[in-house]
């Protein structure tokens, strides 16, 4: 690691009453150094500013780089859509070569954000995941009570892995547990693709590539 501040105070001027103060911003979020920083990311508590004057609470919502290398993990969160392509190739440089093992991931939206933390958390591949949920949302519209679910994410939360889905015109959703049957498939697909997500160099792995991969392999899906 490069010698820099992980951090920096920023003068905010509050949504409210407009009185400026200070708020720390974590910019570089290398959870082997600061250990706490796993469970405020979580919670969202590093992002949570209160007002100094009037109380008015607000979460911050900024670019970041978090790091954690027990899952061999490097996020780049850009909520703002800002290119990250520099600092993805700052980390190719050979100093950073023990991280070439480590899984990139672009990351544009919080909730995005805090579904792939949970998936790493429960010690799962998210692009096997994310390649269940376009099975499942097959799978929920060919029923015979059709669900054409527009949301579906995995959550890990007291131990427990599932899926929700939900048909948020309609306001139908339910929850598919990741055990039994669910998990059987997630195991035999993430054997069956490994090679093949090896080859993956993109960053970002979601339902637009999701979709693309089965229908490049369409095979291995029949
Ligand atoms: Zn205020």
């Amino acid at each position: 690691m490069t010698k820099h501040a992980d951090h920096y105070n920023r003068n905010l001027a509050c949504p409210a009453c407009g009185k400026k103060s200070r708020f720390k911003i974590w910019d570089r979020i290398y959870t082997d150094k600061v250990p706490e920083l796993k469970d405020q990311v979580r919670d969202l508590s590093l992002f949570h500013f209160v007002c100094p004057a009037c109380g008015q609470e607000t979460y911050l919502d900024y670019d970041f780089l978090y790091v954690q290398n027990d899952v061999r993990l490097v996020i780049y969160y850009a909520p703002g859509g800002g290119d990250i392509s520099a600092m993805h190739e700052s980390l190719q440089k050979p100093e950073y070569a023990f991280m070439q093992s480590y899984q990139y991931r672009l990351i544009r939206t919080r909730a995005r954000l805090l579904e792939t933390l949970a998936i790493f958390d429960a010690a799962l591949d998210d692009r096997v995941l994310e390649i269940m949920k376009v099975m499942l949302r097959s799978w929920l519209a060919a029923q015979a009570e059709p669900i054409h679910a527009d949301l579906v994410e995995f959550t890990f939360a007291g131990g427990k892995k599932a899926f929700h889905f939900a048909d948020t015109q309609k306001g139908n959703s339910g929850i598919l547990p990741f055990e039994g049957g669910v998990e059987q498939t997630y195991k035999a697909l993430a054997q069956d693709l490994e090679p093949l997500l090896a080859k993956e160099e993109t960053l970002t792995f979601d339902q637009a590539w999701a979709v693309s991969f089965v229908q490049q392999h369409q095979d291995l899906f029949a």
